[in-house]
């Protein structure tokens, strides 16, 4: 299996221990993202909420209302609320801990870009800067977090497009949920919405039916359950949905980040044998050889 998004904070979980946790699991490789807040826990109101939200987001006549949540849990500027606890947000996540890893073990990593329109680092040469190091393979936005509208991301998905380099982007709810803006400008551009395309879950799997180089990531078990990753599936087909973690959030301890809820998750999909190996890999593998 290929982890196509896992956050890599060795505060939380050393990368010895997680490579121990993949090796557990089976995953072979995985894609690394810098923290962009300190480790997220499981409050008791989250563990009460998330399975409300999951279903609430996945579409129809709830959807507007979880929006309205969604984007409430970053109301405060700087900060993000995770089940009733706040988190401060990086605005310029730390690359380089992504660089180190995938530098140290360039068999088992290589390293999304994460890039902040706002700044402090200009996008364009951050991501020059941290191509420098092999594995390095394409660029991570958070406009739900960061707070801006996608259309700040234009210059960097020029580049991207141009340089041939995926981008992987967790939406916002608000301007910076626009999922269409980035697909029709630069069609040939390989665009992953995190999580399955929440807050837009329904509209987006509607929308990349059309789009063949929009994917979505079934990743993070507060965003995504059963029900939203078999739409995922069965709405857009096994070849554009990316088996990930979102890893180490929520579910770790002890040095180790535990793969058991979402690979258990993945597993009850209930795909063919050709069609699992296309989501818990080979897509992301396509997606990184066309570079
Ligand atoms: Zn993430």
């Amino acid at each position: 299996m290929f982890d196509s998004h896992y956050h890599i904070d060795e505060s939380t979980v050393s990368a010895p221990g997680f490579i121990a946790s993949m090796d557990a699991a089976g995953v072979r490789r995985a894609a690394l993202i810098a923290p962009m807040c300190p480790d997220l826990a499981a409050t008791p109101l989250f563990r009460l909420a998330s399975p409300l939200f999951r279903s609430m987001v996945r579409g129809g006549r709830t959807a507007p209302l979880a929006r309205k949540l969604y984007q409430s849990w970053v109301a405060r500027e700087g900060f993000a609320d995770v089940g009733g606890r706040l988190y401060r947000i990086k605005p310029q996540p730390n690359n380089d801990v992504v660089r180190r890893a995938v530098k140290k073990y360039p068999d088992r990593f290589v390293g999304w870009i994460f890039v902040n329109p706002e700044g402090p680092a200009d996008p364009i040469r951050e991501i020059e800067r941290c191509l420098k190091t092999p594995g390095m393979m394409g660029v991570k936005a958070h406009p739900y977090w960061h707070g801006y509208p996608v259309w700040r991301l234009l210059d960097t998905a020029a580049y991207c497009a141009k340089q041939g380099l995926p981008i992987l982007i967790h939406l916002g709810a608000e301007t910076g949920g626009d999922f269409r803006l980035l697909p029709d400008r630069f069609p040939d551009l390989r665009v992953i919405y995190a999580h399955c395309g929440v807050p837009f879950q329904e509209e987006v799997l509607g929308y990349a039916m059309k789009k063949p180089n929009v994917y979505v990531d079934l990743s993070c078990t507060a965003y995504v359950d059963r029900k939203s990753a078999l739409c995922a599936v069965n709405v857009l087909g096994p070849r554009r949905c990316l088996f990930g973690s979102d890893g180490p959030y929520f579910h770790n301890g002890g040095d180790r980040f535990d793969y058991g809820p979402i690979v258990a998750m993945v597993r009850s999909l209930g795909l063919s044998t050709e069609d699992r190996e296309a989501v818990c890999g080979k897509n992301f593998e396509r997606i990184l050889e066309r570079r």
